[in-house]
């Protein structure tokens, strides 16, 4: 195993400092719990398919089975899998410093490392609503009909997930967009900043004054620039690093 790179002074001097930090994390994280990112999908079972062709609502109007299926073949994944070191180091790290969590991932993983309040902009693959009027059931007919019917209504249920082409809770948007703004330094950790809005969250941050650190193993694509650094390895191994290198103290 190769050695990281020592911290950008820069970034270690201002975490030090800071008051109030953001993290934005994104399927990067997740990958080491073995859920591929969607990128990684495009070469396993569901090869055959773009995930953007899968996760939109013109995808479930013209095939709602086999979108159910998809997302049944990740939650099935996502509740096989167990945190790894880099939620870990995220969920000790709310434990020393203000720190405002912002995922894009919908698998939960945060919340069972033990992050708390966690900002959740894409949704949460485990929860089910009503097509129809966007009700969480959280009990469902088990029969022949896939996918299930809504227990009040009979739409065809789906997952609590924003698709493309779909609006981002607005409430979750603004408190991140007023992390961005306010924090003192902002993480950016396993996200390709492909999906707007919230790629552009860790520009703003930088904006408005913040040192920005991007966790990644391969930087492509990321953008470069003033305030802006490079971290280049995985979250499982960076963020643990920043943790005992800041809050040497902090059990984790
Ligand atoms: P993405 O697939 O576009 O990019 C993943 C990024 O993570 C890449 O830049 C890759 O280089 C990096 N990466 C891979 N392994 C890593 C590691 N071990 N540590 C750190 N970084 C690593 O994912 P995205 O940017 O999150 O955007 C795509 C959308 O996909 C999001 O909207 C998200 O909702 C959805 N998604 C979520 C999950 C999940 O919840 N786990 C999984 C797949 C896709």
């Amino acid at each position: 195993m190769t050695a990281l790179r020592p911290f950008p002074p820069d970034l270690t001097t201002a975490l030090r400092a800071a008051r109030h930090v953001a993290v934005l994390t994104g399927a990067g994280i997740s990958a080491e719990s073995g859920i591929p990112t969607f990128r990684d999908a495009q070469h396993g079972l569901w090869a055959r398919y773009r995930p953007e062709d899968l996760a939109t609502p013109e995808a479930f109007r013209r095939n709602p089975r086999l979108v159910w299926e998809w997302y049944a073949w990740r939650r099935d994944l996502v509740s096989a899998a167990e945190p790894n070191d880099g939620h870990r180091a995220l969920a000790a790290m709310q434990r020393c410093v203000a720190l405002t969590l912002i995922t894009q991932n919908v698998d939960g993983l945060h919340q069972r490392a033990g992050s708390t309040d966690v900002i959740e902009l894409h949704g949460n693959i485990t929860r089910i609503k009503c097509s129809a009027d966007g009700r969480i059931v959280s009990d469902w007919p088990e029969g022949s009909e896939i996918p299930p019917p809504c227990p009040a209504c009979g739409a065809p249920l789906r997952p609590d997930v924003v698709w493309f082409g779909e609006s981002l809770p607005q409430e979750a948007l603004e408190a991140a967009h007023r992390a961005a703004v306010t924090c003192d330094v902002f993480l950016s950790v396993g996200t390709s900043n492909a999906v707007v809005p919230a790629a552009s969250l860790p520009w703003i941050a930088a904006e408005s004054g913040a040192p920005v650190g991007v966790v990644n193993p391969t930087m492509e694509g990321q953008r470069a620039g003033p305030g802006i650094h490079l971290l280049a390895g995985s979250a499982g191994r960076v963020l643990p690093q920043l943790l005992r290198e800041i809050w040497s103290d902090v059990p984790f």
